[in-house]
């Protein structure tokens, strides 16, 4: 090597430590050198209950307008969706199983999935808190919490003999947690009661919701086998547990698993590329790892991520000196792009959005879309399951809409106050408003209605 050359390597050398990312012909290029790698967080945490989706300003700031009848009409309107909710009714039944199966039931002793049973109560459970915190009513607080004790009494596994009862630990996980958080400030909840629904989540999700995001099933599969929705599921249960126990390790986890993880889940790998508005809108949309398998998996995502990002936000104000809380913010509020790619394809030109019929905003072969290799290649035993995506999935599931997008385009238009960048999440919310929740009639019956928690308009929406 000669002199010149050692004077040029070094300089491109000394540019290389100077700068992490750089920008190119190719897009942006990750410069960091070997051993910068990010440090963990290992924070500690203060948690001021509740602190999971929502805290006592949220509610307070919601009671106070429902009470003095300020509230805009849409909130009005999705609270007595919620006070009409069969599962929040007086007379709503639950029945707790011993064990809570989902998927392939050989060798559960169980004669099929049940997990219908779990699904339903969570959501009365939560359902019940939030209308105890927004009425006050101790009828409410008495349901929510006599379904999770009863729960806690009967239910010892979550089991199938396939993958799929990870699923039911991630949804059902989150939305009891979630329950379980509210009703904490409820001083009727026997303390010896609360301790055992606690130990129960802890003993029976998040101990499945750890090893599927540390071991995704063990070593026949790769890490990135499971689409995004597996992770996410997983991620907000472990979180929400977390909180409700006040166990820092279980937060940090996430925390770090968010930023830096090795599954979907991961905001490296659940975002695919960020293009520009082929509408010419001026905002950016980021495709999901879900885009080009189909619409209605790629709009959980949103969804799932969206009330991800919600709770380590509310966890985050009470400690905002941990930035990597703001889930939102990361990397350039990418979940806000990933939000504006799902929105723009879903949505239709007319007023209506689950039964519109106008044509659609924009043309498949108009979006950009970055080749997707789902399992191609990678270490999973079974080589014969990979697909290559080459452009977004223009499926049946098309135009299907989830509650969730009041979360993001209320968060980034009225609680971060940004003045741009959310079009599309502004206009899919202002036309399914009120979003509605888990399991009312707008949704149905089905699993889907109760991946995420919902009911975005009534604690969510500011006008
Ligand atoms: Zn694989």
């Amino acid at each position: 090597m000669n002199k010149f050359s050692i004077i040029i390597t070094g300089v491109v050398l000394l540019f290389a430590v100077l700068t992490s990312c750089q920008e190119n012909e190719h897009g942006t290029v990750d410069l960091t050198m070997p051993g910068d790698v990010e440090k963990p967080v290992e924070a500690q945490y203060t948690y001021n209950h509740p602190s999971a989706m929502f805290n006592q300003a949220d509610f307070d700031r919601v009671k106070a307008m429902l009470d003095d009848g300020t509230a805009p009409q849409a909130v009005k309107d999705e609270f007595q969706n919620l006070k009409n909710s069969t599962f929040a009714a007086p007379g709503y039944v639950h029945t707790p199983q011993t064990k809570i199966v989902r998927g392939d039931a050989t060798g559960t002793g169980f004669p099929g999935e049940n997990y219908g049973y779990a699904m339903r109560d969570a959501a009365a459970a939560y359902q019940k808190a939030l209308l105890w915190k927004l009425s006050g009513d101790a009828q409410y607080a008495e349901g929510s919490i006599k379904i999770m004790n009863d729960w806690a009494a009967t239910c010892t596994e979550i089991a199938s003999n396939d993958a799929n009862h990870m699923l039911a630990a991630g949804c059902q996980g989150y939305t009891f947690a979630n329950a379980a958080e509210i009703m904490q400030t409820y001083d009727g909840w026997n303390a010896n009661d609360l301790a055992t629904v606690k130990s129960w989540l802890v003993r029976v999700f998040a101990s499945k919701n750890k090893d599927f995001l540390t071991n995704h099933q063990g070593t026949n599969n790769c890490a990135l086998h499971y689409w995004s929705n597996w992770d996410l599921v997983n991620m907000c249960s472990y979180l929400a547990i977390g909180i409700l126990t006040e166990n820092d390790d279980m937060v940090n986890y996430i925390v770090n698993y968010f930023h830096n993880g090795v599954g979907n889940g991961c905001i490296k790998n659940m975002i695919q590329g960020t293009f520009a508005d082929p509408l010419n809108t001026g905002v950016f949309i980021s495709q999901n790892q879900e885009s080009g398998r189909d619409q209605g998996h790629a709009s959980m995502s949103v969804a799932v991520a969206a009330n991800l990002c919600q709770m380590a936000y509310t966890l985050y104000q009470n400690n905002q000196s941990v930035s990597k809380l703001d889930f939102f913010a990361a990397n350039d509020n990418a979940i806000m792009k990933m939000g504006e790619y799902t929105a723009l394809f879903n949505l239709r030109n007319g007023n209506d959005n689950a039964n519109a019929t106008g044509s659609w905003l924009i043309t498949a072969t108009k979006m950009p879309f970055n080749e997707y290799k789902y399992c191609i290649g990678c270490s999973c035993r079974d080589q014969n399951h990979g697909a290559t995506h080459t452009s977004v999935a223009d499926d049946a599931g098309r135009g299907s809409v989830r509650p969730g997008w009041e979360i993001l385009y209320n968060h980034y238009a009225k609680v971060k106050g940004l003045s741009s960048g959310f079009h599309y999440s502004k206009q899919i919310s202002d036309k399914i408003r009120p979003e509605g929740g888990s399991g009312d009639n707008r949704y149905g019956p089905n699993s889907g209605a109760f991946d995420q928690l919902g009911w975005g308009t009534l604690m969510m929406y500011r006008p």
